[in-house]
């Protein structure tokens, strides 16, 4: 180690940037920020290759001084506060004054301003920390900030950004969070000069919901209302049966400021219990509105977490809210909701099934598929002379009108083995001569379609069932944007797909195996997927988890009443799995009780 010597100032801002400035979206919502507090009521943002070319955002505030531009591109300068009392009772978004410092530290900025009392404006540039000098600018009143190559300067830093997909999704979640944060703000996001979103002036705030989210969540939503001494709650939650895989789509704002917090979120998770699924997360957008000083802003880097003072009031608050609001809804959804473990007596005999498959504890159910390879032989594919063998649907004009029977195959092969009874409308519980076989049907529906998807890819003979009407589906940017960066892939597994204006997409076909699902679910859960593994990983890999959750989706769920022949069907079917002990997820399909181990257990040897 060397002497210690004072940074210069731009390596300081450089390293601040670190913290502040992790990805173009976190430069954007910087600046989006700043335009609030600059009282601006319309506010354009266009963007070029991510972000990564070009963030420009204009806005219609306050503007600036000539003078005062310098002093907005430097470290630990800021009009919003002056004294340590102030950060108490902070009002703005912005209390820290080294956003854009950090951002001009490790970008090409040009700061063009004028302040509504002035006749003139001016310009400066910052070039990775250096000044040009103050020039003038004949623009209207307000603000408008270019940054050109983030992170040019700090290679590493560069080669950390993703893909343009991503960092779009990051982009647009920085305005749909101000824009939903803020409803009487209008704001338009443009990227490589296309329209992405575009929010007119106080447009009401459900109206911008289904913009951003589609008429899926905005036509299911309920208010909430409370109150709590001076602590104000209000917004929407989405009825259960939107849900999602991950809780993105619950936004908690504190004085319009979107934040993250684990008590808020397990809060409407618990209002919402017994109403989801397990897995899975409610939708919600809520506000609260409190005096600032119950409420510390100063204790995250990018303002993304706050600090209450009282947070049990909080939750309570929440949940209670949302538990009333949810109190009017028909129940018939929760009365077909799956309990989450096969209940108390029979946790136990999970206990004692559940080590890992060893041929007594999962015995093939018959000699015959004893004798069968490890690999499954799939009834062959249709052959123009044959009788249809495998799937042949009807043309229909669009799936979500046809019958919802269900149709676990419509060429099941034959199952002569003993019959099942249906448990609690999720269980098949199968006697046999020397025990007793308790199968998940929806993990085990689930491994058959897998499997079988995953076959016909392999040998190209997916079949698609073509849709008479493509169905639109509408996503948010990020998702639209994923989709298209994967639409080959999708292509390859019977999904095709075409862009239809603005973040919506039109699905042509999909996999006829995975009629029970509707397209536009299919599309959902595997975009949704996309979403939450981030970085795409291995064409292969990327393709055999899509197969994984559209078979999910497509699977008969726990709570659907079989009927004895979709039983048989679904029996029929398991001796063809190469490993139909697991789904696909790994979890397991079925559990065996054999007479020797329960003898065992009732100690009778
Ligand atoms: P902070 O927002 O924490 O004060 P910033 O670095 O983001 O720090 O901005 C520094 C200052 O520059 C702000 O305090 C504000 O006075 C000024 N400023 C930045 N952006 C704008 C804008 N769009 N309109 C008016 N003033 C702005
Ligand atoms: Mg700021």
């Amino acid at each position: 180690m060397g002497r210690i010597r004072q940074l210069d100032a731009t390596l300081v801002n450089q390293i601040a940037a670190g913290e502040v400035i992790e990805r173009p979206g976190s430069a954007l919502k910087e600046m989006l920020e700043n335009a609030v507090d600059a009282g601006a009521t319309q506010i354009a943002v266009d963007v070029e290759q991510g972000g990564i070319e070009l963030i420009r955002v204009v806005d219609d505030g306050c503007g600036m001084q000539p003078d005062d531009l310098p002093l907005a591109l430097s470290s630990h300068a800021t009009s919003k506060v002056s004294t340590a009392s102030d950060l108490e009772h902070i009002q703005t978004l912005g209390f820290r004054g080294e956003a854009l410092a950090s951002i001009g530290s490790v970008a090409q900025v040009l700061v063009q301003s004028r302040s509504r009392e002035l006749e003139q404006g001016a310009q400066l540039r910052c070039d990775g920390g250096q000044f040009s000098p103050i020039e003038v600018w004949n623009g209207r009143p307000g603000t408008r900030i270019e940054v050109r190559h983030l992170f040019y300067n700090l290679p590493a830093r560069r080669k950390f950004l993703k893909t343009i997909p991503t960092e779009m999704g990051h982009l647009s979640e920085a305005v749909i969070r101000l824009a939903l944060g803020f409803p009487h703000l209008g704001i338009s996001l443009r990227h490589n000069d296309k329209d992405v979103y575009d929010v007119p002036v106080s447009s009401p705030l459900t109206e911008r919901i289904t913009r951003f989210f589609g008429e899926e969540v905005g036509t299911k939503l309920l208010e909430v209302e409370a109150e709590q001494g001076p602590v104000k709650l209000r917004g929407y939650i989405a009825e259960p049966s939107v849900s999602r895989g991950n809780n993105r789509l619950q936004y908690f704002f504190v004085n319009g400021r979107c934040i993250r917090d684990r008590t808020l979120g397990h809060a409407l998770q618990e209002g919402m219990h017994g109403l989801l699924m397990v897995g899975r997360y409610g939708v919600g957008f809520l506000y609260l509105e409190m005096p600032p000083d119950l409420v510390d802003v100063n204790v995250h880097p990018s303002k993304a977490e706050v600090r209450f003072r009282d947070s049990q009031v909080l939750h309570h608050l929440v949940r209670s809210a949302v538990r009333k609001a949810l109190h009017g809804l028909p129940m018939q959804n929760a009365m077909q909701l799956p309990s989450a473990s096969p209940g108390g007596s029979s946790g136990n005999w999970r206990l004692q099934a559940a080590p890992p498959p060893t041929p007594t504890l999962f015995p093939p159910l018959s000699p015959r598929t004893f004798e069968r390879p490890a690999l499954p032989e799939l009834p062959p594919p249709p052959r123009s002379s044959d009788q249809p063998a495998a799937i042949v649907t009807p043309l229909s004009p669009a799936p979500s009108l046809e019958e919802q029977a269900h149709a676990i195959t419509p060429e099941p092969p034959r199952y002569d083995g003993p019959r099942a009874l249906q448990f609690h409308n999720s269980y098949l519980v199968v006697l046999e001569a020397e025990g007793m076989l308790v199968i998940d049907q929806h993990a085990l529906h689930e491994r058959i379609l897998y499997e079988q998807l995953k076959e016909r890819l392999r040998c190209g003979q997916l079949e698609v069932q073509r849709l008479l009407v493509p169905e639109p589906v509408d996503l948010t940017a990020e998702q639209h944007a994923l989709a298209l960066a994967h639409q080959d892939q999708f292509q390859q597994m019977g999904l095709e797909l075409q862009p239809f204006g603005g973040t919506t997409l039109l699905v042509s076909s999909y996999p006829a195996i995975l009629k029970r699902a509707k397209p536009a679910q299919l599309l959902r859960a595997a975009v949704e997927h996309l979403t939450s593994v981030g970085e795409t990983p291995s064409v292969e890999l990327l393709l055999d988890r899509l197969l994984c959750t559209m078979a999910c989706h497509a699977a008969i769920k726990a709570g659907d009443k079989l009927t004895p022949a979709e039983m048989d069907a679904l029996l029929a079917q398991r001796h063809l799995c190469a490993d139909s002990h697991h789904c696909p997820h790994g979890r397991p399909t079925s559990l065996y009780f054999s007479k020797s181990e329960l003898d065992k257990q009732f100690e009778r040897t």
